[in-house]
Protein backbone atom coordinates (compact mmCIF):
# COMPACT_ATOMS: atom_id res chain seq x y z
CA UNK A 1 0.00 0.00 0.00
CA UNK A 2 1.39 3.29 -1.04
CA UNK A 3 2.09 5.46 2.56
CA UNK A 4 -0.30 7.98 1.25
CA UNK A 5 -2.93 6.28 2.51
CA UNK A 6 -1.84 6.56 6.27
CA UNK A 7 -1.93 10.00 6.30
CA UNK A 8 -5.01 10.54 8.31
CA UNK A 9 -4.95 14.11 7.87
CA UNK A 10 -3.37 16.76 5.58
CA UNK A 11 -4.41 20.42 7.12
CA UNK A 12 -2.60 23.15 6.90
CA UNK A 13 -4.00 25.20 10.37
CA UNK A 14 -2.58 28.59 11.01
CA UNK A 15 -1.31 27.77 14.56
CA UNK A 16 -0.21 25.51 16.76
CA UNK A 17 -1.41 24.42 20.07
CA UNK A 18 0.32 25.14 23.21
CA UNK A 19 0.55 22.10 24.24
CA UNK A 20 3.05 21.22 21.92
CA UNK A 21 6.25 19.46 23.60
CA UNK A 22 5.21 19.05 27.01
CA UNK A 23 7.58 16.40 27.21
CA UNK A 24 10.02 16.53 24.14
CA UNK A 25 11.85 13.50 22.77
CA UNK A 26 15.45 13.70 23.29
CA UNK A 27 16.77 13.57 19.97
CA UNK A 28 21.05 12.82 18.93
CA UNK A 29 22.00 15.39 16.81
CA UNK A 30 24.02 14.92 13.70
CA UNK A 31 26.06 17.81 12.48
CA UNK A 32 27.46 18.06 8.90
CA UNK A 33 30.27 20.35 7.72
CA UNK A 34 29.62 22.45 4.81
CA UNK A 35 26.16 21.10 3.95
CA UNK A 36 25.04 21.38 0.06
CA UNK A 37 22.03 23.54 1.04
CA UNK A 38 21.78 26.62 2.88
CA UNK A 39 19.47 28.63 4.10
CA UNK A 40 19.89 32.30 5.95
CA UNK A 41 17.64 33.23 8.70
CA UNK A 42 17.00 35.98 10.30
CA UNK A 43 16.28 36.39 13.46
CA UNK A 44 13.88 39.22 14.92
CA UNK A 45 13.22 39.95 17.89
CA UNK A 46 10.09 42.32 18.51
CA UNK A 47 10.14 44.37 20.82
CA UNK A 48 6.87 47.00 22.56
CA UNK A 49 9.28 50.38 22.21
CA UNK A 50 11.91 51.39 21.89
CA UNK A 51 13.12 51.30 25.21
CA UNK A 52 13.98 47.90 24.93
CA UNK A 53 16.77 45.78 23.09
CA UNK A 54 17.02 42.29 22.11
CA UNK A 55 18.85 41.34 25.14
CA UNK A 56 15.71 41.52 26.65
CA UNK A 57 15.23 37.98 25.58
CA UNK A 58 18.69 36.42 26.30
CA UNK A 59 18.33 33.93 23.53
CA UNK A 60 22.12 32.25 22.78
CA UNK A 61 21.68 32.37 19.05
CA UNK A 62 24.68 30.08 18.01
CA UNK A 63 23.22 27.36 19.96
CA UNK A 64 19.50 27.91 18.72
CA UNK A 65 21.16 27.33 14.99
CA UNK A 66 23.38 24.54 16.53
CA UNK A 67 19.97 23.08 17.78
CA UNK A 68 18.54 23.11 14.49
CA UNK A 69 21.00 21.97 12.46
CA UNK A 70 21.77 19.10 14.46
CA UNK A 71 18.92 17.86 15.61
CA UNK A 72 16.69 18.54 12.31
CA UNK A 73 18.31 19.62 9.75
CA UNK A 74 22.11 18.88 9.24
CA UNK A 75 21.29 15.11 8.37
CA UNK A 76 19.50 15.91 5.28
CA UNK A 77 22.15 18.25 4.06
CA UNK A 78 20.36 21.38 4.89
CA UNK A 79 22.24 24.20 6.86
CA UNK A 80 20.10 27.17 8.62
CA UNK A 81 23.06 30.04 8.45
CA UNK A 82 22.70 32.95 10.86
CA UNK A 83 21.68 35.96 8.49
CA UNK A 84 20.68 39.16 10.45
CA UNK A 85 19.71 39.26 13.74
CA UNK A 86 17.57 42.22 14.17
CA UNK A 87 14.46 43.98 16.04
CA UNK A 88 10.98 45.09 15.10
CA UNK A 89 8.99 47.58 17.15
CA UNK A 90 5.43 46.96 17.26
CA UNK A 91 3.19 46.56 20.08
CA UNK A 92 0.71 44.77 18.43
CA UNK A 93 2.39 41.61 17.18
CA UNK A 94 4.72 41.94 20.85
CA UNK A 95 1.36 41.32 22.79
CA UNK A 96 -0.22 38.88 20.78
CA UNK A 97 -2.70 38.18 22.92
CA UNK A 98 -4.96 40.82 22.67
CA UNK A 99 -5.92 39.26 19.71
CA UNK A 100 -7.06 35.72 20.59
CA UNK A 101 -8.11 33.98 17.35
CA UNK A 102 -6.67 36.07 15.07
CA UNK A 103 -3.02 35.39 15.79
CA UNK A 104 -2.43 34.03 12.38
CA UNK A 105 -3.50 37.14 10.54
CA UNK A 106 -2.13 39.73 12.78
CA UNK A 107 1.13 38.08 12.34
CA UNK A 108 0.87 38.31 8.46
CA UNK A 109 -0.32 42.08 8.92
CA UNK A 110 2.39 43.30 10.94
CA UNK A 111 5.35 41.16 9.31
CA UNK A 112 4.57 42.47 5.67
CA UNK A 113 7.35 45.26 5.61
CA UNK A 114 10.20 43.50 7.52
CA UNK A 115 10.70 39.82 6.24
CA UNK A 116 12.76 39.90 3.14
CA UNK A 117 12.46 37.63 0.22
CA UNK A 118 15.58 35.92 0.08
CA UNK A 119 15.77 33.90 3.23
CA UNK A 120 14.14 32.29 6.44
CA UNK A 121 12.60 35.39 8.57
CA UNK A 122 12.24 34.25 11.95
CA UNK A 123 9.75 36.48 15.05
CA UNK A 124 10.47 35.65 18.02
CA UNK A 125 7.53 36.96 20.58
CA UNK A 126 7.34 35.93 24.89
CA UNK A 127 5.57 33.24 25.40
CA UNK A 128 3.38 34.88 28.28
CA UNK A 129 2.68 37.52 25.70
CA UNK A 130 0.18 34.63 23.75
CA UNK A 131 -2.90 32.20 25.21
CA UNK A 132 -3.43 29.55 22.91
CA UNK A 133 -0.20 29.52 20.34
CA UNK A 134 3.56 28.18 20.79
CA UNK A 135 4.18 29.57 17.29
CA UNK A 136 3.19 29.96 13.42
CA UNK A 137 4.64 29.68 10.25
CA UNK A 138 3.19 31.33 7.13
CA UNK A 139 5.07 31.89 3.77
CA UNK A 140 9.06 32.10 4.65
CA UNK A 141 7.92 33.40 7.96
CA UNK A 142 7.77 32.31 11.29
CA UNK A 143 6.75 33.33 14.87
CA UNK A 144 8.36 31.47 17.60
CA UNK A 145 7.38 32.10 21.21
CA UNK A 146 10.35 32.17 23.45
CA UNK A 147 9.81 29.38 25.55
CA UNK A 148 9.33 27.42 22.60
CA UNK A 149 12.31 27.87 20.62
CA UNK A 150 14.47 24.86 21.63
CA UNK A 151 11.24 21.89 21.17
CA UNK A 152 10.02 20.58 18.24
CA UNK A 153 7.85 23.57 17.76
CA UNK A 154 10.61 25.07 15.80
CA UNK A 155 11.27 22.86 13.07
CA UNK A 156 7.45 22.37 12.73
CA UNK A 157 6.96 26.03 12.14
CA UNK A 158 10.13 26.25 9.52
CA UNK A 159 8.27 23.38 7.81
CA UNK A 160 5.30 25.37 7.41
CA UNK A 161 6.94 28.61 6.71
CA UNK A 162 8.53 26.36 3.90
CA UNK A 163 5.72 25.33 2.46
CA UNK A 164 5.10 21.81 4.43
CA UNK A 165 0.97 20.90 5.71
CA UNK A 166 0.60 19.08 8.64
CA UNK A 167 0.85 15.33 8.32
CA UNK A 168 -0.23 13.25 11.90
CA UNK A 169 1.60 10.61 11.86
CA UNK A 170 3.53 9.58 14.40
CA UNK A 171 6.93 10.82 15.21
CA UNK A 172 6.67 13.55 12.42
CA UNK A 173 7.80 16.69 12.75
CA UNK A 174 4.82 18.34 11.26
CA UNK A 175 2.37 15.88 13.24
CA UNK A 176 -0.01 17.42 15.47
CA UNK A 177 -0.43 14.74 17.32
CA UNK A 178 1.30 13.20 19.72
CA UNK A 179 3.82 16.18 19.46
CA UNK A 180 6.54 14.78 21.86
CA UNK A 181 7.13 12.01 19.67
CA UNK A 182 8.20 14.81 17.21
CA UNK A 183 11.58 13.93 15.42
CA UNK A 184 12.00 14.02 11.97
CA UNK A 185 10.66 15.21 8.53
CA UNK A 186 10.43 12.05 5.77
CA UNK A 187 11.32 12.10 2.79
CA UNK A 188 9.26 13.43 0.94
CA UNK A 189 9.09 16.32 3.00
CA UNK A 190 12.74 16.53 2.85
CA UNK A 191 12.31 16.70 -0.97
CA UNK A 192 9.77 19.74 -0.91
CA UNK A 193 11.89 21.63 1.56
CA UNK A 194 15.19 21.62 -0.64
CA UNK A 195 13.12 22.80 -3.92
CA UNK A 196 11.53 24.95 -1.32
CA UNK A 197 15.32 26.52 -0.09
CA UNK A 198 16.38 26.27 -3.97
CA UNK A 199 13.59 28.80 -4.97
CA UNK A 200 14.33 31.45 -2.26
CA UNK A 201 18.33 31.17 -3.28
CA UNK A 202 17.44 32.43 -6.43
CA UNK A 203 15.20 35.35 -5.09
ZN1 LIG B 1 1.33 23.30 12.58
Amino acid sequence: MKQLTFLLLVLLLPSCSVEDDSAPLFIEPIYVNNPTFKLKLDIIYVLPNEKYAKSKYNIDESKYLDYLNGCFFNRHDIGIVLGESRTLVNPELYDLKDDRGNESAIFERETKGTCKPDRLNMYIIPRTNTIAIAGLGVTQRTLITDEFLFKTTSPHEIGHSLGLHHLDVDGNIMSRVKPYLRKEFNSEQVSELIQQIITINNR
